[in-house]
């Protein structure tokens, strides 16, 4: 059943398929990004990401990452540019991150996983909501971001500082003001490619849009995201680690670059 999907050895990224045939679709995501495979495209824009307005509401554990919200009733936050036409604005962000620094991100570089990787999640706001944009192959724009470890970061702190209020599944807390510019690294340089969700239901709706240049955290902020649980209180303690899907086939799919 579609509530049971997890990251464990009985409902984990292998068995996804039986409950979301999708899973061995023709844009399924992650994927490895080949660099020398990759075409640098002169047409593809620069991204443009308006994030000065950006309304956080809250932070919630919803058993697989947690989510920062933000109020996406109006063009608040909104990515435009690159690959993309018209308007997509921000909704939430989470991440996906491993056991150890060894492995935590979902795509690959050349084969290499990254410590981590966040996900800012946007909706082209010419199907009117999310729920509408997931359906659809241009609904959804996710920006994706490499974590590595080195110095600390100081805008993801506050996320950090408030993950022991949120330690189980379903627990959430106000999270006003937050400022998502403060977890983008200096370059916008991209790759990007046709995709999907990375999680159930897995939806072939996602442009991706890859950054380069990888943001640091240090080790102390990243082990404090393996302190969430997967599970609820009250239930046996399953430490949210390695919630990352593998990456998936390219097949007929070409990744684009921004930068030569
Ligand atoms: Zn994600």
């Amino acid at each position: 059943m579609s509530h049971h999907w997890g990251y464990g050895k009985h409902n984990g990224p292998e068995q996804w398929h039986k409950d979301f045939p999708i899973a061995n679709g023709e844009r399924q995501s992650p994927v490895d990004i080949h660099t020398q495979a990759a075409v640098h495209d002169p047409t593809l824009k620069p991204l443009s990401l308006r994030y000065e307005q950006a309304t956080s509401r809250r932070i919630i554990n919803n058993g697989h990452s947690f989510n920062v919200e933000f109020d996406d009733s109006q063009d608040k936050a909104v990515l435009e540019g690159g690959p993309l036409t018209g308007t997509y604005r921000l909704i939430q962000f989470h991440f996906h991150w491993g056991s150890s620094d060894e492995q935590g991100s979902e795509h690959t570089v050349d084969k290499k996983k990254y410590a981590a990787e966040l996900h800012l999640v946007h909706w082209n706001t010419k199907y009117g909501e999310f729920g509408k944009a997931a359906q659809q192959p241009d609904g959804l724009a996710v920006l994706g971001i490499f974590l590595k470890i080195g110095d600390a970061k100081p805008g993801l702190q506050k996320v950090v500082d408030v993950l022991d209020s949120i330690k189980a599944k379903g627990k959430s807390a106000e999270f006003t003001n937050f400022d998502p510019r403060g977890l983008l690294p200096e370059s916008l340089d991209y790759w990007t490619y046709p995709g999907s969700l990375t999680t159930p239901p897995l939806l072939e709706s996602v442009t991706w849009l890859v950054l380069k240049e990888p943001i640091s955290v240090s080790s102390e902020q990243l082990s404090k995201f393996c302190t969430l649980n997967f599970n609820a209180e009250g239930e046996p303690e399953h430490l949210m680690v390695n919630n990352w899907r593998p990456t998936q086939p390219l097949k007929n799919r070409q990744i684009k670059a921004s930068f030569k």
